[in-house]
């Protein structure tokens, strides 16, 4: 219970309408919804009511009661609440497909196709030739045939999906042959045994772990198959003594049955990423070149556009799948379908792609310029943080991530700050509350941001809030104070 002390303390502890005739609140009430005002103020209030009641006497001066504080906290709590919950931030991993940060930014000219179809009607099922109906899917699907030399093409939410609805469209009810050392799972809740089963179609593993080989398939053929699936191990490499059917392979034993072959490619890239020293991943073009029925993959990881899942192929098959009802659940978006169109256009042209996808620049971009970028950051930091504060380079390596190229180390550089005064985990979370977030990797209580996984013009934007969050030394806002003590 409140003593004397605490009540006269409690009597100056400024009311909610006090606080709301500050002049920052007034200038806010015309920006926010007044109940959402007057309930940040009531909040502060109580918090402050709480505060005073639950400390000592003797530390009761240390209290800051003035209105204008007040309001000023006020402020802080309404811009928490209403600022959107899904935001940019600043991916400075050194993980460029990184699944908790969105995988794949989008190319300009996706972006722009987003806004474009976003904010207008479009003709989305619409044929401007004869006036009368026609699929979403066409918008895409000569691109993609193009693209990858398929016969046919058609595309989903995601490759999970596509997967999905590939295996129930031709085998449920009916056996699948996949290798034992390719029953991968991609991110917790995708794996190709439960896939499979939920796709109705039934599981034959054939083979050990790490090896394989087409005697395996055949032993396990029989009436009951419906067919060979051949699954890119794309985030896990099975090393040493190791045999895996090639596809080519693979295709040749289904034909020989006279059924279907599938390959679900997981990354699937169009460009040869090996001419940039990074692994050889296996092309869609090759697995369709070599005779694969049908073949899936990913929009939003090595692609470099948006969360989608592509299945290409021959015609026969395809058509089957596009007369899955379940296609309807797995639909893609009028927005996705703008940004994966704009995508694949770049592909036409493959300088184009290389230079405006954000993915493949990252991948692709040199040591020379991420060492020049760094050095101009550091510099700069160096100049304006605070004297604790230590700013070198390192030479760390940066990673794919997003489950693909998963032994793939890319030479990279960070920035690496180092401080005695606080922990390097407390700043990485200080960082994470800015204004935009900042995702750091934190070794050795140093802070690395490496360069490879942040937007090159995003450089400016981050020296500032590293400035804004470390300059001050703690962070926080700077608070004035203005109103009287009791
Ligand atoms: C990533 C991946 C998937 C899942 O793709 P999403 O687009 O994330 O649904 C499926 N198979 C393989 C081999 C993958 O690498």
């Amino acid at each position: 219970m409140p003593g004397d002390y605490h009540r006269s303390y409690l009597r100056h502890l400024p009311s909610v309408e006090r606080v709301l005739q500050e002049k920052i609140l007034q200038d806010s009430l015309a920006e926010f919804p007044r109940p959402v005002v007057v309930e940040a103020v009531r909040e502060v209030v109580a918090r402050k009511r709480a505060q005073i009641i639950n400390t000592a006497a003797e530390e009761l001066e240390e209290l800051k009661l003035s209105a204008t504080l007040l309001a000023g906290e006020a402020l802080l709590a309404i811009a928490e609440q209403t600022a959107r919950s899904l935001r940019p931030v600043i991916n400075a991993t050194g993980v460029i497909l990184h699944t908790n940060l969105g995988r794949s930014p989008l190319a300009p000219a996706a972006v722009q196709a987003v806004r474009e179809i976003g904010e207008s009607f479009s003709n989305l099922e619409l044929s401007l030739q004869t006036g009368r109906r026609s699929t979403r899917y066409e918008h895409v699907e000569l691109l993609i045939c193009r693209l990858t030399g398929a016969e046919a093409a058609l595309v989903v939410n995601n490759n999970a999906g596509a997967v999905f609805l590939a295996l129930n469209t031709l085998a449920a009810g009916r056996e699948v042959i996949v290798s034992r050392g390719e029953l991968v799972e991609v991110g917790g809740a995708f794996r190709i045994p439960e896939v499979m089963s939920g796709s109705g179609a039934r599981l034959i593993e054939v083979g050990a772990t790490n090896k394989c080989y087409v005697k395996d398939y055949r032993h396990a053929v029989n009436e009951h198959t419906a067919l060979l699936l051949k699954v890119h191990t794309s985030n896990y490499k099975i090393l040493g003594f190791t045999a895996a059917v090639p596809v080519h392979a693979l295709v040749k034993l289904a034909a020989e049955y006279n059924i279907p072959c599938m390959e679900d490619l997981g990354s699937g890239v169009l460009v040869d990423l090996s001419r940039f020293g990074l692994p050889r991943e296996p092309m869609v073009q090759e697995s369709i070149a070599a005779g694969v029925d049908v073949v899936t993959f990913s929009g939003d990881k090595l692609l470099g556009g948006p969360q989608a899942g592509i299945i290409a192929g021959k015609k026969k098959y395809l058509q089957r799948i596009r007369e899955n009802q379940l296609l309807r659940a797995l639909r893609i978006d009028k927005l996705t379908l703008a940004a994966l169109e704009a995508t694949l256009r770049l592909y036409l042209e493959e300088k184009k792609a290389l230079r405006e996808i954000p993915v493949l620049r990252m991948l692709t971009i040199s040591q020379e310029e991420l060492r020049g970028r760094a050095e101009y950051l550091a510099r700069l930091l160096a100049d304006k943080l605070p004297g604790h504060i230590r700013v070198t380079i390192s030479r760390e390596k940066a990673r794919v991530g997003g489950g693909s190229l998963p032994l793939a180390s890319l030479p990279s550089t960070q920035i690496c700050l180092e401080t005695h005064e606080e922990n390097a985990g407390l700043l990485a979370a200080k960082l994470r509350r800015a204004n935009p977030p900042v995702i750091v990797r934190v070794h050795k209580n140093r802070l690395l941001l490496d360069l490879r996984s942040i937007m090159a013009d995003e450089d400016e934007l981050l020296a500032r809030t590293l400035l804004g969050v470390l300059g001050s030394g703690s962070g926080e806002p700077q608070q004035h104070e203005t109103g009287t003590k009791p």
